[in-house]
């Protein structure tokens, strides 16, 4: 059998972390299987779905690298959706329905202070064509539910384990609304089948829906796929993470600076735990990727901890790997010299723009001593310079100035990078170059 998953948002809104989690988790277990990565947008929700959200769902995925073998949307797919119900319906397992939510509610009311639990009654199976004539006369639109065997559906989850639903106490769900249009559980269903998927791996907050959609399977005559809850992530306090939270969308994190792939490795190591360690591709992710590693427990999204593996990730980052991403983000004059003097210093990629002002561009120096600076500017030794530069230097002005340790290196770093932290100056001597190092000395911008 061939593996086929689907990664399957709805362009309602943007993706954050949570829905790349499952994304992630099912292009892994593709790329790891050899099989195929889908995308679908589920787009039945004409109200709420849009192009804009599509795009931005399809560029994420892309800069995340997780790209896709098919692409299908919903929408395209109402024909086939159609055909499915029109089955279903002549098969006896989806029948119309004509009550409103006011009468539901009521009727909810009534059974709850009978104390009895407030399932759908199937008043509708009762309707005789005569009935449904004469509420169509009235202007009533029926909307349409499948009607579940009332069993214990089972199946055996990836993530976890034996599961079992007993379906004989729960409402007929509604696959059709009143305007004809779906929701979410048939169209899945039929798309999975059409589609050939053979591994439906998703978050747990569909749990519910498998046992419906299991018997949607059963009822359509098609072979139930493979199903994979994973447990959905949950902030630092706790708290689920919301579609709406806009600082942990993905567009955000790009816009923050964040790397792609401490994104993704953080991901991948949160869910299945192991050491967090930064990788230079996603095929590094691959091997390691095992569904049975998840636990039930949901997983805690850290900024900070992603936050920590993006630098991680970008000390790690050699010239020759980086110098595409340079060039995009317009720091095409960073050369390899300075990447890698930098690069042990930055959070994020964008703090390279400080390095290469201070090695190549004005700065405003801070000296506090004039005297002792303007003696180290005399001692500057002339050109060429190199890595041993600094160390000769340095001793020629402690043997003139009597200063050492911190007396003497801080005022250095404070003259020539204007900060009291960065790199080791033994390095970032030789890119500064003397003519901007005396000036900086004698306290002049430059
Ligand atoms: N559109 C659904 C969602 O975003 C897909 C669920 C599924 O994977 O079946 O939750």
């Amino acid at each position: 059998m061939s593996i086929r998953v689907r990664f399957a948002p709805s362009p309602t809104g943007r993706l954050h972390v949570g829905n790349i989690y499952v994304a992630l988790n099912n292009w892994l277990f593709a790329k790891k299987a050899g099989g195929q990565f889908l995308l679908r947008l589920d787009d039945t929700d004409r109200e709420r779905s849009t192009l804009a959200f599509a795009a931005i769902i399809e560029d994420d995925l892309k800069w995340l690298g997780l790209k896709w073998d098919e692409f299908t949307r919903q929408s395209d797919r109402i024909d086939t959706y159609e055909a499915a119900a029109a089955k279903l319906k002549a098969a006896g397992r989806l029948y119309a329905c004509y009550e409103t939510a006011e009468e539901l509610a009521l009727r909810r009311k009534v059974q709850l202070s009978q104390g009895k639990p407030p399932v759908y009654d199937r008043a509708a199976l009762n309707l005789t064509d005569a009935d449904r004539a004469k509420l169509e006369a009235e202007g009533r639109r029926p909307h349409w539910r499948f009607k579940l065997e009332p069993r214990n559906v089972t199946w055996n989850d990836l993530v976890r384990g034996p599961q079992h639903i007993d379906e004989s106490s729960q409402s007929d769900p509604i696959l059709i609304r009143e305007d004809g249009t779906f929701l979410y559980t048939l169209p899945s269903v039929v798309d999975d089948v059409e589609l050939k998927v053979s591994h439906v791996i998703r978050g747990n907050d569909h749990v519910t829906n498998t046992a419906t959609q299991i018997q949607i399977y059963e009822a359509l005559g098609a072979a139930v796929p493979t199903f994979a809850h994973l447990p959905l992530l949950v902030d630092a306090s706790g708290e689920g993470l919301s579609k709406r939270l806009g600082s942990l969308s993905i567009m955000q994190m790009r816009e923050d600076g964040l790397e792609p792939m401490a994104i993704n490795a953080y991901l991948a190591h949160i869910g299945a735990g192991g050491t967090i360690e930064p990788v230079g591709s996603l095929d590094a992710l691959v091997k390691d990727h095992d569904l049975s590693r998840f636990g039930k427990t949901s997983p805690r999204f850290d900024p900070e901890e992603l936050k920590h593996l993006n630098a991680r990730q970008l000390h790690a980052t050699s010239f020759e790997a980086v110098k595409p991403q340079l060039a995009a983000l317009n720091f095409g004059q960073v050369d390899s010299a300075l990447w890698d003097a930098a690069r042990g210093n930055l959070e994020k990629i964008g703090d390279i723009a400080l390095w290469q002002q201070i090695c190549r561009s004005e700065i405003a120096p801070v000296v506090a001593d004039g005297g002792f600076a303007s003696k180290a500017a005399e001692l500057l030794p002339s050109e060429p310079w190199d890595a041993e530069t600094w160390k000769t230097w340095t001793q020629t002005v402690q043997k003139s100035t009597g200063r050492k340790g911190k007396e003497l290196f801080m005022p250095l770093r404070l003259a020539l990078t204007g900060l009291d932290h960065g790199p080791e100056l033994k390095v970032l001597l030789p890119l500064i170059g003397r003519d901007r190092a005396l000036k900086r000395l004698r306290g002049e911008r430059a």
